[in-house]
């Protein structure tokens, strides 16, 4: 692994404010810190959103189902609200990898990574969903770009 400098923010506007140069933002942590592992990447600054509350759980606005960034995907399987309005949603999350992998990673880091064979890209494409940056809202069909591409 190379050295890289470390930041754990707890508000996104400062996680935000942080992103500068080639820093990435592990969330569960899954993608970047094995692809740092194995000097597949390299990264000089880690800003981890970890401590970031204001990114996490879910609610009701009206019918939308809301679900922040940094929700466990353990969390929206076991969400009620996510379960009735949404099932589907909550049964695709349930069976994503094993209790690790559900309980570390998140549904911001999977739509961020825009990997065309994970399942919550294809979930919000055929969902309509609507893709909320710290920058502006974005429709499911307007955001993913290419392979593990994506707008901000
Ligand atoms: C063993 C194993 C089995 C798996 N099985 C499945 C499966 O069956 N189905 C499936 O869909 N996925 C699967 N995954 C992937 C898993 O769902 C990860 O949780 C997912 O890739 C997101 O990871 P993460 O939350 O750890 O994000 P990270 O890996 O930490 O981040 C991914 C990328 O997104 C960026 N990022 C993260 N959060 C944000 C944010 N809020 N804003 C902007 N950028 C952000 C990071 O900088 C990084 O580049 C599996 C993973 C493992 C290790």
């Amino acid at each position: 692994m190379y050295t890289f400098d470390y930041q754990r923010p707890t508000s996104a506007a400062a996680a935000a404010a942080a992103l500068q140069g080639d820093a990435r933002y592990p969330a569960g942590g899954q993608s970047p810190v094995q692809a740092m592992k194995l000097r597949l990447s390299a990264s000089e600054r880690l800003v981890d959103l970890g401590g970031v509350a204001e990114l996490k759980g879910i609610c009701m606005e009206g019918s939308n189902v809301v679900v922040g960034a940094m929700t466990t995907h353990a969390a929206v399987a076991a969400s009620a609200d996510v379960r009735k309005a949404i099932p589907a949603l909550a049964e695709l999350a349930g069976g994503i990898g094993d209790p690790m992998v559900r309980n570390m990673g998140t549904i911001g880091g999977s739509i961020a990574n825009a990997d065309p064979a994970a399942c919550y890209p294809a979930g919000v494409l055929g969902l309509g969903a609507t893709i909320k940056t710290n920058q502006r809202s974005i429709a499911a069909d307007d955001f993913f770009t290419g392979l593990y591409e994506r707008r901000r």
